[in-house]
């Protein structure tokens, strides 16, 4: 945690099944300066998912409620499923210094890079198309309709790619791991990114 400035704000987008849940954790877990915000979702719980830990699982009518409240940096139907990004949480982190990986679909990180020109996005791709269906039949998590489904749609996100800052391929975990990090290293010494530091500087000088 860097106490001279507030923490940053890192958009991670990618198509389901390229392994960006994996890879987030394992960088949240080797650095913790860098924390990923739990967003709200009305989807059912998975099993072994936590409520406060994975997503705050919510119902329809409160996830509504949160929105009229403007409690929603950004939010999207995905899946038939709401999902949100909460001002309060992010805002915490950032307070505390922590840089802050938001991990949502391409319709959210459009709306963070709207509301947040600052904010670094990542796209993380697969290897290949192949190697990404693999992976989904792999994790069992879904059925075979939502990994037709999810597959669908895996195309569409992936030219959204372009409009991202930077691009990380997931082929070996430690690798793509590294390349987050160097990532999240440069957007750190960017002169935009250190501000407070400059004029604390300059006012103690
Ligand atoms: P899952 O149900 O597999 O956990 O997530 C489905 C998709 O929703 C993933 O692409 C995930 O990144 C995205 N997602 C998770 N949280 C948020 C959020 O707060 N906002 C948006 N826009 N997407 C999210």
């Amino acid at each position: 945690m860097r106490s001279s400035s507030k923490g940053n704000i890192f958009i991670i987008s990618a198509a389901s099944g390229t392994g960006k849940t994996t890879l987030v954790s394992r960088l949240t877990k080797h650095h913790d300066d860098i924390k990923v915000s739990v967003s709200h979702t009305t989807r059912q719980p998975r099993e072994g998912e936590e409520h406060g830990k994975h997503y705050y699982f919510v119902d329809v009518p409160k996830f509504e409620t949160l929105i009229s409240e403007s409690a929603f940096l950004e939010y999207a139907k995905v899946f038939d499923n709401y999902y949100g990004t909460s001002v309060e949480g992010v805002n915490i982190l950032r307070e505390q210094g922590y840089d802050v990986i938001l991990e949502i679909d391409i319709q959210g990180a459009e709306q963070v890079r709207r509301v947040w020109p600052g904010a670094c996005s990542i796209f993380i791709l697969p290897p290949s198309f192949q190697a990404l269906a693999e992976r989904l039949v792999g994790r069992g998590t879904d059925s075979p309709e939502v990994i037709e489904r999810r597959l669908g749609k895996a195309r569409k996100e992936i030219e959204q790619a372009f409009m991202f800052d930077y691009v990380v391929v997931n082929n070996d975990l430690v690798e793509a791991e590294a390349d987050l990090l160097s990532i999240i290293k440069s957007h750190r010494l960017k002169q935009s990114c250190q501000h407070l530091f400059i004029e604390n500087l300059l006012e103690n000088s």
